[in-house]
């Protein structure tokens, strides 16, 4: 089999599918023509080039050599992770109408509060700007008959997508998602219960007060709507300006050392009407073309946007052109990139950050970490409830339990009522929740790092931009399991993420 072609074949395939999902999202094509692309390129995606890529993968002996990894070793890798990005193509061509339908549906689904007629999409920008507790819970009403709705369809989805990994020969979502990801899923459930135990006391004494202080009542028997609102409530936006969002960037990449990889990096900040505002960034050919792209508002997401998508970018402008393409951008998962990303992300709310990029003093810059720490909390609390439910739901393959799995694990990790009905909207395919979770605890392990190895002020010291340059080289060879490793830390320790927690928060 000649890996190098097929790795050729399907790196085109992913430049124009990139490609064409970024010029629709920004705003510069009316309408997606994916459909050509995959039929293009058909051959990729057909049971047969996957009982090949199988067969010669089964074929590739492992080496047993111990020092380093062996041409064969990575072979196999290789081989391992081509199957697993055809796979995933084939199952979304096979669901890919049903897929469309739903989309359609939520984009034209409009419902009407107290006689006034509002887009779906336009509810939850509503209710996170909603000063008036009850008038968030009429919209999120309005929400929830769109949502319950679609149920049906989204069930079908989920169980067409089960079938189709068991026809290619796993026995259960959990077995594909556990070989694809390298994952084991049943250890890392009991890490998350543990984590859960761990930041029970903090989150309530916090979530406590702020229910009195700003939603005025004691924290109980709250709906979660509120937690939306809570999320995006932004008393310290005035101190991120608009005007700075990419200017800040380019400065900072300036100090670190990254500046010649800019020309790499195409930052779209542009405001477009059609262009969708979630922040993105895609590699489409890394490390030759990169985009950053977000869409400033004003505020501190938008800080939190460019930093984050620069951490993506950053990781992949750097990837060694010596790797194999498979290696460059081919990941098992993506808890490694989310990890670089969430550790930029951070600094902006650094207290040295902020006095050093934003000119704001410290006695604010310490009172805008303890909210951005709060949300952080609220956030990680939130998604160790979401992959809580999807580890039990999957795992004991219990689908028709879901809804009741759903509302008891959120409920139980955020305190806030959840609806049932939400089970499917906010699942997220593949694990990825688990993803971010590990993200979470690599990103404390490797920010300890960086302060006891360059100081509080690493983000502006070139041997610290060096030392990611590195990690980022080596493309998505690793996981981030192997990073932490290498730096002297346990893998899924979270012991530096809790103190993180209680040191502002307590
Ligand atoms: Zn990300």
């Amino acid at each position: 089999m000649d890996i190098k072609a097929l790795e050729d074949q399907l790196s085109k395939f992913i430049y124009e599918l990139e490609t064409e999902d970024r010029l629709v999202r920004v705003g510069l094509k009316d309408k997606a023509e994916t459909e050509k692309i995959y039929k293009k390129h058909k051959e990729l995606f057909t049971e047969e080039t996957l009982d090949k890529v199988e067969t010669e993968r089964r074929r590739t002996p492992t080496s047993l050599k111990l020092r380093g990894a062996s041409k064969e070793t990575k072979t196999k890798d290789i081989l391992e992770r081509i199957y697993f990005t055809l796979a995933g193509s084939f199952i979304g061509l096979a669901t890919a109408a049903q897929e469309d339908a739903i989309t359609t549906y939520f984009s034209k689904a409009k419902v009407k509060v107290v006689g006034e007629e509002i887009a779906y999409y336009e509810l939850m920008p509503r209710i996170s700007k909603d000063s008036i507790f009850e008038r968030r819970e009429r919209l999120d009403d309005a929400g929830y008959a769109v949502i319950s709705k679609a149920n049906p369809k989204r069930l079908k989805l989920v169980l067409d997508e089960i079938k189709i990994m068991k026809k290619l020969g796993f026995s259960s979502y959990i077995d594909y998602f556990t070989k694809g990801k390298k994952m084991d899923y049943i250890k890392f459930y009991k890490i998350c219960g543990r984590l859960l135990k761990d930041t029970d006391k903090i989150w309530n004494k916090v979530m406590g007060e702020v229910a009195v202080d700003v939603l005025k009542r004691p924290f109980k028997n709250i709906r979660s709507v509120h937690l939306a609102y809570l999320r995006s409530i932004s008393m310290y936006d005035n101190y991120y300006p608009k005007e700075k969002v990419v200017s800040t960037f380019l400065k900072w990449t300036g100090d670190i050392g990254f500046d010649d990889l800019l020309p790499f990096i195409h930052i779209d900040e542009k405001d477009r009407a059609k262009k969708n505002p979630r922040a993105v960034c895609y590699w489409p050919n890394p490390p030759g073309e990169i985009h950053l792209v977000i869409k400033p508002i004003g505020g501190e997401q938008d800080f939190e946007a460019i930093f984050h998508e620069g951490g993506h970018a950053l990781h992949g402008a750097s990837v060694s052109i010596k790797l194999p393409y498979t290696l460059r951008t081919l990941a098992h998962s993506n808890a490694l990139t989310e990890t670089y990303a969430f550790i930029l992300e951070d600094m902006v709310f650094d207290p040295d950050f902020l006095t050093t990029y934003l000119n704001v003093s410290s006695f604010t810059g310490n009172k805008i970490n303890r909210q951005a720490y709060f949300v952080n909390l609220m956030m990680l609390r939130r998604y160790l409830g979401k992959f809580c439910y999807e580890f039990e739901m999957f795992s004991q393959n219990a689908i028709s339990k879901g809804p009741v799995l759903y509302s008891k694990n959120l409920q139980k990790a955020t305190g806030f009522i959840t609806k049932r009905e939400g089970w499917l909207a906010d699942l997220d395919g593949g694990f990825y929740s688990a993803d971010y979770l590990r993200a979470w605890i690599s990103a404390a392990q490797i920010k300890d790092y960086l302060v006891k190895k360059f100081g509080r002020k690493w983000f502006v010291n070139k041997r610290a931009g060096e030392f990611f340059r590195k990690l980022y080289s080596r493309g998505v060879t690793d996981e981030v399991e192997d990073v932490v490793k290498k730096l002297g830390y346990k893998p899924w320790d979270t012991s530096l993420l809790v103190k993180g927690y209680s040191q502002v928060l307590g």
